[in-house]
């Protein structure tokens, strides 16, 4: 599979259109053979010219000749469109076919995925590494099969004429094809890889330093957090520059190798016109001087094609890496949860394969109950909500949600039982309303109405004219990360699911915005299986049970009173926590 030729694995992607890129392999090849017409009838007019001389009068073919050397040349020319035409319609529908392949695949991965890989990183390899072989496919191919086929055209144009000047026309054809060969060779992929990935470095750096210009503002730290962007450069120079040295050699050979035919014919024509010059041997010594640049023009054609072949090497293993990622396997038959029971039975679960950050974790959570995750940053809070909806399935144990396990649900009954309102919601660029409909699509203008009123957003519709009309993301409208999280509330709401994972933000931008959201929580809770991501313990007083997770293990489990009896690491948080409300209230007073 990983042995198949680049053209064959772009063919995968090609369906229908597989035939036009072969007919715009033979247009482009046919274009360049009629090229090569106009030239014969070059040698016919310097032919008629030595003849005549130097009675010119008598050259009456002169103008016939032109004429038909202008319109192979227009021929050739309106070949070679119609060979692009051909092949930039299959281009085209086979980057959209990458694409389009690559998104599907994208939306079968675990959800988590996208978030643990990078969104950015994402969207270049299927946008960038598709784009690259559109150039390959629309101008490379069919340029390549037109630059083989102008060699072999004149090959038998040059033996024609005069075989020895034209075997001495070869001799530095074949030293440019020898050093062509070393050039794009195993060591010099190695190192366009590695020019490529310094490329790719650099600038998802650039990205993150822009993204940091405010942190780095407030903090006043500008040389230091230039470091990383600065590795970058340097490494990105590193390799340019290494790349540019191996090249160097071997380029300057063969630009000499391939310019210098003509010094060949020279010293050729100097032997074998010792004993006096024919007109013919005349005729055909100008004709190879006119016809031999097209051999160096052609032969740098089809190196530079070898070095974008890498290219698209290249971008196809990008593609690869995220097409061999494991999809979540989707069950034949879906069974319904049978209630809003959340059952954990002995889950481990690592990100890197080596270090489990969740350690044998059971836990049975009945219909209605409210839990919280409560523990140490890093504990494993987060990784165990993101198992529980299905973001990432386990390497060992099972997740069941209404007695059924959770991989004999399909992702789409799944997601009509388990709602995740996230820390840091996203909204998209869209209406408040389209955003609140996206829990359900046909969901009526009262509806939405309804959700907003209960998650406490009637404040942000009314600040906004087009009330909730109004585009998030445009000119003007801007929203706080707590009035972002009330919107996803109501989606939540409008959802309705029978269990929902609430992760509670870590800091609020005031208080009035904590209480809105507490009490939207509260009426999103109501009757519902809900398992709360607690990163402060204000909010755990009123659940039926809190787990206290510690490097990835359930370390104490138990409602708030029996856990603050038992002196252990809850015990020790509550007292912080008081400690530090008391501090507040003191101050404030
Ligand atoms: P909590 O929510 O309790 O703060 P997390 O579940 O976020 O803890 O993290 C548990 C452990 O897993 C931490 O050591 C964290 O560094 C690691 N971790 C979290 N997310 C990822 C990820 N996407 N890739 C690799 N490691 C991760």
């Amino acid at each position: 599979m990983k042995k198949q030729s680049i053209l064959s694995r772009l063919m995968e992607y090609a369906g229908n259109f597989q035939f036009l890129t072969y007919s715009s392999w033979l247009l482009s090849a046919l274009s360049a053979l009629i090229a090569l017409v106009p030239y014969w009838y070059i040698w016919c007019i310097i032919y008629d010219i030595l003849n005549v001389y130097p009675d010119f009068e008598k050259a009456q073919s002169l103008p016939h000749y032109g004429l038909m050397a202008v319109l192979f040349a227009l021929l050739s020319m309106l070949i070679y469109t119609a060979a692009l035409m051909c092949s930039h319609i299959a281009a085209f529908r086979i980057a959209s076919n990458i694409r389009s392949i690559s998104m599907h695949h994208i939306a079968a991965l675990p959800l988590g995925f996208t978030e643990s890989f990078g969104s950015g990183k994402l969207r270049k390899i299927v946008n960038e590494s598709s784009a690259a072989t559109e150039t390959y496919l629309a101008h490379q191919l069919p340029d390549k099969a037109g630059a083989i086929a102008t060699p072999c055209g004149l090959l038998i144009l040059l033996l024609v004429f005069d075989w020895r000047l034209g075997l001495l026309s070869l001799v530095p054809v074949a030293l440019g094809f020898l050093i062509m060969m070393n050039m794009t060779g195993k060591e010099m992929q190695r190192k366009m890889k590695e020019y490529q990935n310094a490329l790719d470095a650099m600038s998802n750096e650039a990205v993150e330093y822009v993204r940091g210009i405010p942190i780095v503002k407030t903090f006043g730290q500008t040389i230091f957090s230039f470091k990383r962007f600065k590795a970058t450069i340097d490494n990105y120079e590193k390799w340019v520059i290494a790349y540019t040295k191996q090249l160097r050699l071997p380029m300057m050979f063969y630009t000499t190798a391939v310019n210098g035919v003509f010094a060949f014919l020279i010293a050729a024509a100097l032997l074998f016109t010792k004993n006096g010059v024919s007109n013919e041997f005349l005729l055909n010594l100008l004709f190879y001087i006119i016809i031999t640049p097209i051999i160096s023009v052609t032969l740098t054609k089809i190196m530079f094609m070898s070095e974008d072949k890498l290219i698209v090497s290249d971008a196809l293993s990008r593609i690869d890496s995220v097409l061999d990622l494991q999809p979540l396997a989707e069950p034949s038959h879906s069974q319904k949860p049978m209630d809003a029971s959340v059952e954990l039975s002995h889950i481990r679960f690592s990100y890197d394969q080596k270090h489990d950050v969740i350690k044998d974790i059971s836990l049975r959570i009945e219909p209605g109950q409210t839990v919280a995750f409560v523990g140490p940053s890093g504990g494993g809070k987060s990784t165990l909500a993101n198992i529980i909806s299905r973001f990432y399935d386990p390497q060992h144990g099972s997740v069941k949600i209404g007695g059924v396990d959770v991989k004999e649900i399909k992702k789409e009954d799944l997601m009509n039982t388990i709602s995740f309102v996230f820390q840091n919601s996203r909204l998209i660029k869209a209406s408040i309303l389209d955003n609140v409909r996206l829990g359900k699509p046909d969901a009526s203008e009262e509806e939405v109405l309804d959700a907003l009123k209960a998650a406490q957003c009637m404040d942000i519709i009314e600040k906004f004219p087009d009330g909730i009309h109004t585009v998030i993301g445009t000119k003007g409208v801007y929203l706080s990360g707590g009035e972002q999280q009330r919107i996803a509330i109501a989606r939540a709401m409008l959802k309705n699911t029978p269990v929902i994972i609430l992760d509670e933000a870590t800091a609020y931008s005031d208080p009035d915005n904590e209480n809105q959201i507490q009490k939207a929580f509260e009426i999103l809770a109501k009757n519902k299986t809900v398992i709360m991501i607690a990163h402060r313990l204000s909010t755990v007083a009123n659940t039926d049970h809190i787990y206290v997770l510690a490097d990835g293990r359930i370390v104490e489990s138990g409602n708030r009173d029996s856990l603050c009896k038992k002196n252990g690491l809850f015990a020790k948080m509550w007292n912080d926590y008081q400690s530090s409300v008391q501090w507040k209230v003191k101050k404030e007073a």
